[in-house]
């Protein structure tokens, strides 16, 4: 087993200017919050976070902490993650929110597929049964959030035909999808077009 590294992280400043793709966001998260793949568990925690890159840099947009059940996300409910490190499970970061502890979960991808520019984590668990037999998983024993899970994904890109699927499942995080493409809109059509295949013919 793996020691456990704590996510930290390090507000560079209080707020971020609004950005372009913040409609395209919201756009998206009412999708996913409409088909129940993002929102409030029964526990009463958010679930489900969504990124985009910031240009063509290594920076990125992504909706903070505890926001999955929020209709609508503002600024003040998004950070720009502007430095990381894997090792140390850390980021510099820009905003009023906290950002999501899954960050660097889409660091990871950002940093192995220069063509992403969004990434979706949402929860599916029909979908995510389905994929564990046949799309690139990460394995069990990596949970979401740690660095270990960082490496994970960055050897799939390695391994596995992720790179043109843009899709996978966490074996260790139950229901636990990830999706990504050049856009939030290309994202979210892999996973409509992954869930289509994946429903049972009636
Ligand atoms: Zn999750």
């Amino acid at each position: 087993m793996s020691h456990y590294v704590k996510f930290t992280y390090q507000r560079a400043r209080a707020d971020i200017v609004p950005f372009d793709a913040l409609a395209e966001l919201n756009a998206s998260r009412r999708k996913l919050l409409e088909l129940g793949l993002m929102g409030v568990d029964s526990t009463g925690i958010g679930f489900g976070n969504l990124s985009v890159r910031d240009g063509v840099s290594r920076n990125f947009y992504i909706t903070g902490s505890a926001t999955g059940g929020l209709p609508e996300l503002t600024p003040t409910d998004c950070v720009r993650v502007v430095a990381y490190d894997f090792a140390r499970n850390w980021l510099r970061f820009e905003g009023a929110a906290v950002p999501s502890s899954e960050s660097l979960t889409h660091a990871a991808i950002y940093e192995s597929d220069p063509a992403t520019s969004a990434v979706i984590h949402c929860h599916d668990s029909g979908l995510w049964a389905t994929l564990l037999d046949r799309a690139p998983t990460t394995s069990k024993p990596v949970a979401y959030g740690t660095p270990e899970m960082a490496y994970e994904i960055m050897r799939l890109f390695k391994i596995s035909d992720v790179r043109s699927r843009k899709i996978f499942a966490m074996t260790g995080h139950e229901a636990g999808i990830v999706a990504f493409g050049r856009n939030l809109e290309d994202a979210f059509d892999v996973m409509m077009r992954e869930r289509r295949e994946s429903s049972p013919c009636i």
